[in-house]
């Protein structure tokens, strides 16, 4: 009987067993594809090392701004995937290893629940399992929507984050159908490369629950870039060469090589088996509580499985939440301070509430804005460029409630904010922080002088 049985191996499913095995629990992995999931083989890591390559060749590009002549730039996109593939094949290999050295044992197999004896069985087919406790951290999927053209032309015309992420040749005209984070990040990646790209997106405002400031700055930034968005347009159908979509004013016909398509993840619930132990599951996923607790005692869910946030920082720390939980640990999960970034070029990076839901919900707010452009090092390192960084805070308590930045790094400094929020510092506590000098951060701390506190 093992201590713990693992189903999926993405940050969720990985972490939880390096972290449950190196506490001394017995503790057996399943994997049905690569080690490090979605995030390491088809999400955030390739995503970023093509958004790196972009950075490269638009600063090379550009380099004239910064007195440096680069003559003949160019792009060769089979090298950028094949640096991809080599940057993906090393971490998936670190995370193999890590596991390896914690004394996990990885089962590359399909894994299902079946039932229960002394604790839950656990098959893959062919040979049984049983665990005292089950952690399922089996991840997400693109959403495939019902609209004509799109089955047949799955992988060919039309692709998801899996293939788009694997293009040798740059198409000359690309639609985004969704302009969330995954779309807006391949847009951004196409467009700087030299596709022509347009989003089409059915909400009046990109970029889902980003701060509405925010994402319209990101959006001109984007079209500065040359990408074109059809906002509160509908799409209608793909056939190869065009997309159709609904909009206000009629049908706009969408020139296309490529589609992507990027309006969403779903849980991955199906052939688990977790009718055979009861584990209750909805459309979203598999509900659990502050814990990662499912309704079956001995049973977690954590990770996009669960729903709740889909980003692999939230799975690690789910993950470590429920191991705790395993182990007799008081542990809990809180949301409000969970990070968020788009890795488009400017960075996005929020923590904490937007000006909307502040309105939406009755909080009293205040808030405080600065350009980037107040940062020294901003300056010197974006010739030409803006960036915003705005702090809302709670009206009569004056602790930091929201911190929404667009600029360079925004992504690395984040977690500052994300501590703020943790420990509900007040505008004045929060000045008492000192930044290091000079970095973008500062800009956070010349925001907190924008309040009038004393
Ligand atoms: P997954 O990573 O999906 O891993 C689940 C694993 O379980 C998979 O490897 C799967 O093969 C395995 N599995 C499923 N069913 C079974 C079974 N029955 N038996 C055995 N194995 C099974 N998040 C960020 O935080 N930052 C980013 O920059 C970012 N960028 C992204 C970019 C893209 C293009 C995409 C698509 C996603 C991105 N995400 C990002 C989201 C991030 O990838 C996910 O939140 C993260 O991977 C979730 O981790 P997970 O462990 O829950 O699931």
């Amino acid at each position: 009987m093992y201590d713990l049985i693992v189903i999926g191996g993405g940050p969720g499913g990985y972490l939880a067993a390096e972290r449950a095995a190196r506490a001394g629990l017995n503790t057996l992995l399943f994997e049905k594809n690569a080690l490090g999931g979605v995030c390491l083989n088809e999400g955030c890591i390739p995503s970023k090392t093509l958004l790196q390559s972009a950075k490269t060749y638009d600063h090379a590009l550009h380099a004239e701004k910064y007195g440096v002549l680069a003559r003949k730039v160019s792009i060769d996109q089979g090298a950028v995937i094949a640096r991809k593939n080599k940057v993906v094949r090393t971490l998936v290999a670190g995370v193999a290893a890590k596991l390896h050295h914690a004394g996990v044992t990885v089962v590359p197999k399909t894994a299902a629940l079946a039932g229960r004896k002394e604790g839950f069985l656990v098959s893959d087919g062919q040979q049984s399992y049983e665990g005292k406790n089950i952690i399922i951290a089996t991840g997400s999927s693109a959403v495939v929507p019902t609209i004509p053209g799109v089955a047949e032309h799955l992988g060919s015309f039309v692709l998801t984050n899996r293939e788009i992420l694997d293009l040798t040749q740059i198409p000359e005209k690309l639609a985004v159908i969704g302009g969330g984070v995954i779309g807006l990040e391949m847009a951004a990646y196409y467009a700087t490369v030299g596709s022509r790209v347009t989003v089409i997106e059915m909400l009046p405002k990109i970029a889902g629950a980003t701060d509405g400031e925010v994402s319209t700055f990101l959006q001109k930034e984007l079209e500065r870039k040359g990408v074109r968005f059809l906002l509160e347009h509908k799409c209608l159908s793909v056939e190869p060469g065009k997309v159709l979509a609904q909009g206000k004013d009629g049908v706009v016909e969408v020139a296309a090589d490529k589609v992507l398509l990027s309006i969403g993840r779903r849980a991955n619930t199906e052939n688990l088996g977790l009718e055979t132990v009861g584990v209750e599951f909805t459309k979203s996923g598999i509900p659990t509580d502050a814990m990662g607790r499912t309704n079956v005692p001995g049973i977690y869910a954590v990770g996009d499985v669960n729903g709740h946030h889909m980003l692999a920082h939230t799975a690690y720390r789910e993950a470590e939440v429920a191991v705790n939980t395993i182990l007799g640990k008081k542990d809990a999960m809180r949301y409000h301070a969970n990070p968020s970034v788009i890795y488009t070029t400017p960075e996005v990076a929020s923590v904490g509430k937007t000006e909307e839901e502040c309105r939406q919900k009755g909080i009293d707010y205040e808030v405080a804005k600065l350009s980037m452009r107040y940062s020294g090092r901003f300056v010197a390192e974006n010739e030409g460029g803006d960036g915003l960084c705005k702090v809302i805070i709670d009206k009569n308590r004056r602790t930091v409630l929201g911190v929404h930045l667009i600029g360079s790094y925004a992504g690395e400094i984040i977690w500052g904010a994300a501590e703020m929020l943790e420990l509900q510092l007040r505008v004045t506590d929060a000045r008492q922080i000192i930044f290091p000098h000079p970095t973008v951060s500062e800009i956070i701390r010349e925001t907190l002088w924008e309040f009038s506190d004393t």
